[in-house]
């Protein structure tokens, strides 16, 4: 079926019970080809009604599933992750047409989303509790992971198949339902993506479509049993303040601005390079793109002419072309985005390259990649997440600068570091306040490896084993085979262990 075709199917329907539904709330969100501006459909909002029914759907099936063996979920997860894999094509397609990244950056998010399934369908069978040693001899003391129920995930825009993954398979593998609440801006490929969950139990994987009052109604209902939220941090605050009415289990993975220094003794051409994929991959919109270039004075000039000669390099356009960097998401973003370029060029930044709209692309949402020197510490470009295709240069002159600014801000997300110095290294990894480092590596993700960030970027972790517990509930278990007699602390108290006056 052509994308086209596809995009007015999906339009306007939820995900409920294994098949798409439409809805009845109004057609509330229209959708363009970031890339053309072009309408391609629309997304509904949900009708409060039509949530409830997915939520007690989720009740149902998360008992269906919860009834089988870890085995029997990891062999079907793993068939889903082998369907995803079989439509990477199509996947890939609908993804750069709703949210406009290339289809190279399409494909990849497709693999990274087969390799999570894979990863967590092996890992939600591989502990489930451990045994301690008892503190009475002869009783079995052990902990057993038990799911929470149904779990509610909310996703932004910039990697809607990847972290809906990362979250939705630690969260199935270790018995939950799930229920889904894309961005408003990647729905349509979302709910493609759901019909590869067709060997699931019905209702165990469901989609609902709308913005806040979607979102809000998946946070606050008492038919949710945890929260698992990414997003921007005013929204992860509302999440947090309705999740803490009841006190409901949440993860929050908000807002980046993540620092990427440049000492002396890194390979300058490959530290350049690096910069320009970390800064300019999907238009910035990477929660860990780097924000912040902190470069020491001895190598200042000649990177940023390596920089600049490597952002020159990319080739903006349409994502289904031959190019190297799309649009950014809409219209919204990129006025968002150029009013901190904006900015910051007011408070003395200097630009090297770019920053404007590229020429012959008048249609889309597009941006030019951009550099900026002579920034300095105190500028806002700095101090918030800009989001968008641009580099800042701030010059330090030693390590403890770059890291003392790296420290300075009120996210704690990621870092990078380029150097061949060890001592360097290490002093990166223990002295940044940040949830990952990257010693030249930028931006890499592990599926194996927790992923999350500190201060307002958010609390709580994804991947790794860290993430499957993000889903699990503990509970404790104290057997005593031979129902003995607790005399050393049960009643009668002894008379010999009461207060002795003197
Ligand atoms: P956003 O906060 O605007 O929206 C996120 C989601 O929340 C959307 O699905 C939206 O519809 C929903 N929502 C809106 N209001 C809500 C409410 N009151 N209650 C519940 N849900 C509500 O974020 P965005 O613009 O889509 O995404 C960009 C942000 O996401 C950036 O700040 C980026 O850094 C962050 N992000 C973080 C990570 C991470 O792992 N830390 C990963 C990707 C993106």
């Amino acid at each position: 079926m052509s994308a086209k075709s596809e995009f007015e199917r999906l339009s306007g329907t939820f995900f409920f019970a294994g098949t798409h539904q439409k809805s009845n709330g109004p057609a509330a969100f229209k959708v363009n080809d970031p890339a053309t501006g072009d309408e391609i459909g629309f997304v509904a909002e949900c009708t409060a009604a039509e949530i409830d029914q997915v939520f007690d759907a989720a009740k149902v099936a998360q008992k269906e599933w919860w009834a089988e063996s870890a085995l029997h979920r990891a062999e079907v997860l793993h068939e889903v992750a082998r369907k995803i894999k079989a439509n990477r094509l199509e996947l890939a397609e609908l993804l750069t047409r709703e949210m406009g990244k290339t289809f190279k950056e399409s494909s990849d998010e497709v693999d990274w989303s087969v390799t999570a399934i894979d990863y967590y369908a092996e890992i939600g069978r591989h502990e489930n509790g451990h045994v301690i040693g008892p503190a009475v001899a002869g009783q079995l003391h052990f902990t057993i992971k038990q799911p929470m129920g149904t779990a509610g995930i909310i996703l932004p825009f910039n990697f809607p198949y990847v972290l809906l993954c990362w979250e939705a398979a630690a969260a199935l593998v270790a018995g939950n339902a799930v229920v889904v609440k894309p961005s408003e801006h990647t729905s349509l490929c979302t709910l493609k993506f759901m019909e590869y969950f067709d060997d699931l139990p019905k209702g165990l994987m469901q989609c609902i479509t709308g913005g806040a009052a979607a979102g809000q109604q998946l946070v606050s209902s008492p038919k949710t049993d945890m929260i698992a939220f990414t997003g921007s941090v005013p929204t992860g605050r509302a999440v947090v303040k309705a999740c803490a009415e009841s006190f409901k289990p949440h993860m929050i993975e908000t807002s980046g601005n993540d620092p990427f220094i440049v000492m002396p003794s890194a390979d300058l051409q490959i530290a350049a390079r690096g910069a320009a994929f970390a800064a300019f991959l999907n238009a910035g919109q990477v929660c860990t793109s780097a924000e912040r270039i902190y470069v020491h004075e001895d190598i200042h000039d000649e990177f940023v002419s390596l920089l600049v000669s490597e952002a020159k390099g990319i080739r903006v356009g349409n994502g289904l072309e031959k190019n190297d960097m799309g649009p950014m998401v809409n219209k919204r973003e990129l006025d968002r985005y150029e009013k901190i370029l904006a900015r910051a060029i007011e408070q003395g930044a200097v630009v090297e390259c770019g920053g404007g709209r590229p020429s012959g692309l008048d249609k889309g949402f597009f941006a030019e990649p951009t550099v900026l020197t002579n920034v300095r510490a105190e500028m806002d470009i700095l101090h918030g997440e800009s989001f968008g295709p641009v580099a800042p240069i701030c010059k330090v002159s030693s390590l403890d600068e770059a890291i003392s600014l790296a420290n300075d801000s009120d996210f704690g997300l990621g870092a990078n570091i380029y150097t061949m110095r060890l001592d360097e290294a290490m002093r990166a990894v223990n002295e940044i306040e940040v949830g990952m480092v990257w010693v030249n590596a930028p931006l890499l993700d592990n599926d194996a490896g927790p992923f999350g960030g500190r201060k307002l970027s958010g609390s709580g972790r994804q991947l790794g084993r860290e993430g499957l517990d993000s889903f699990r509930h503990t509970k404790l278990a104290m057997i005593d085979p031979d129902s003995n007699p607790h005399d050393f602390w049960w009643f009668p108290y002894k008379d010999s262990e009461s207060f002795q006056s003197n």
